[in-house]
């Protein structure tokens, strides 16, 4: 099963990516966690994507889709995968769309966590996981590039008959339980 988990910034992805690893069994591939990693570690990547990371910016298309290209060539990834922060442009949408069928491979359902932007703010502010991206400042210009750039993802999908939009308003557990009612 190719899960996509969707949504803007302090919707609950990571959270909700957690629970369903589990549940579902499937691997988790966080784009997000990917690059700060590698920023952490000061590879070439890394180096590469820190200031952009620090500004609240995408990353370029080219380096996020061979990247996750790389990653979903894994064994690990044979039985399905559970995509937490990609694709977050309508191009790499369409690349993922690419990879998938020259894989023999497609997406199953698209999963979007809606929440009202007020509340997203105070997530963000209040989460204190010591993000470089998360001041007041950082997250505005978060919030915009998703509107900008991300938002017009969903309806790529829509048009694909996959997605699945889960009110992501409530305790953790009524949101995960949304969301296996969605998949089941
Ligand atoms: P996240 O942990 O998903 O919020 O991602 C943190 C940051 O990593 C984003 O603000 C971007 O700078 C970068 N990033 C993660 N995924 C992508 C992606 N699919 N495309 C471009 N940039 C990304």
């Amino acid at each position: 099963m190719n899960i996509i988990l969707f949504g803007p910034p302090g919707a609950g992805k990571g959270t909700q990516a957690e629970k369903m690893i589990s549940h579902f069994n499937l691997p988790h591939l966080s784009t997000g966690n990917i690059f700060r990693e590698n920023i952490k570690n000061k590879t070439t990547l890394g180096k590469k994507v820190t200031s952009i990371l620090d500004a609240g910016e995408l990353v370029p298309d080219k380096i996020v889709v061979e990247l996750v290209a790389d990653e979903l060539g894994k064994e690990k990834y044979d039985k399905g995968v559970i995509l937490d922060g990609f694709p977050r442009t309508v191009k790499q949408a369409e690349e993922l769309d690419t990879y998938m069928n020259q894989n023999g491979k497609k997406i199953d359902s698209f999963v979007t966590l809606t929440v009202p932007e007020e509340e997203l703010i105070n997530r963000i502010l209040s989460r204190g996981q010591g993000r470089s991206d998360d001041t007041p400042e950082k997250i505005k210009t978060r919030l915009q590039v998703y509107r900008d750039e991300t938002e017009p993802v969903l309806n790529h999908y829509q048009n694909q008959d996959v997605v699945k939009e889960i009110d992501g308003v409530g305790s953790i557990d009524e949101i995960f339980g949304r969301i296996k009612t969605a998949l089941t």
